[in-house]
């Protein structure tokens, strides 16, 4: 029996990079894992059935986030799925990791642009929770993926960065809110992190990032999956509010 056994899970953005790596591992420690994703239906399928061939449970639901209607969206397909399984529509875990990163200087980032970075990673997480607690029963997990970028500066993600300094105050402010329904909430700051990204193929650029880190690599999704599934299970009972560090020592200056 995995330490998740009988629990469901939501994972935004699972259908690739650690987002899939955290599904795979939540559905390895026993619960039934919402993979979601928005545009590559194949992608997703491909996550559950991989997670299903390991002997786990896991469906996929399909819902852009950002745009108007989202949240609902996202709902209507989770709730669906849960009940065909469960018979009920209970959520213990929800881990909200889809995002979209800038990669335009701050002079040629345009409103739209900052409009879209905010809609999908920071304004999204706060309705994705706010809608969450209706099915999140007492002693429930939430876990925000945020960046290390809001301690390292990068000028050309600051728009980005600005999006996931936002994500931190989730942590902080539903800590004490959610506190009274034994409910934890924190963040997961992931430095460079292994993604479908083109860089990732050049080792010469792979080689200069992983000098970023005290370890001297890049994190592989995995890295992180394994810190969302401890923040997921009972031995993290104690522990909310908090900023986790998960860059592999990037932050240490
Ligand atoms: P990827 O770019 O590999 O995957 C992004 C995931 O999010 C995909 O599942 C994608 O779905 C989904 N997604 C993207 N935009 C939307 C949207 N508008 N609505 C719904 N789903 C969406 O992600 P990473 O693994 O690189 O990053 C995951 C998280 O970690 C992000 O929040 C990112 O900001 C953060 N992070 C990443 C770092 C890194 O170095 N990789 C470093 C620090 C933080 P689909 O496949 O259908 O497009």
């Amino acid at each position: 029996m995995g330490r998740l056994t009988g629990k469901t899970a939501l994972v935004t953005g699972s259908s690739r990079g650690m987002g899939r790596a955290t599904a795979v591992r939540l559905a390895r420690e026993g619960a039934l894992v919402a993979v979601h994703y928005t545009s590559r239906a194949d992608a997703a399928e491909e996550v559950v059935a991989s997670i299903e061939k390991d002997g786990g449970r896991a469906f996929a639901v399909q819902a852009e986030l950002g745009v108007p209607g989202d949240v609902h969206e996202l709902f209507v397909g989770l709730e669906r799925g849960l009940k065909e399984r469960t018979g009920s529509t209970e959520l213990n875990i929800l881990v909200n990791n889809a995002g979209v990163m800038g990669g335009v200087a701050p002079e040629e980032t345009t409103p739209d642009q900052f409009d879209r970075l905010f809609a999908v990673n920071a304004k999204a997480p706060f309705f994705l929770i706010q809608r969450a607690l209706k099915n999140i029963p007492n002693g429930g997990r939430i876990i925000n993926i945020t960046s290390g970028l809001t301690r390292c500066a990068n000028p050309q993600e600051i728009a980005y960065a600005m999006t996931k300094g936002a994500v931190d105050q989730l942590a902080l402010h539903f800590a004490k809110h959610l506190g009274p329904r034994n409910i934890t909430i924190n963040s997961v700051a992931p430095g460079i992190t292994r993604n479908g990204n083109p860089v990732f193929d050049m080792p010469e650029v792979v080689e200069q990032m992983a000098q970023l880190s005290a370890l001297g690599r890049v994190g592989e999704p995995e890295d992180i999956a394994d810190v969302v599934a401890f923040l997921a299970s009972d031995e993290a009972r104690w522990v909310t509010g908090s900023f986790v560090d998960a860059t592999g020592g990037t932050l240490l200056g």
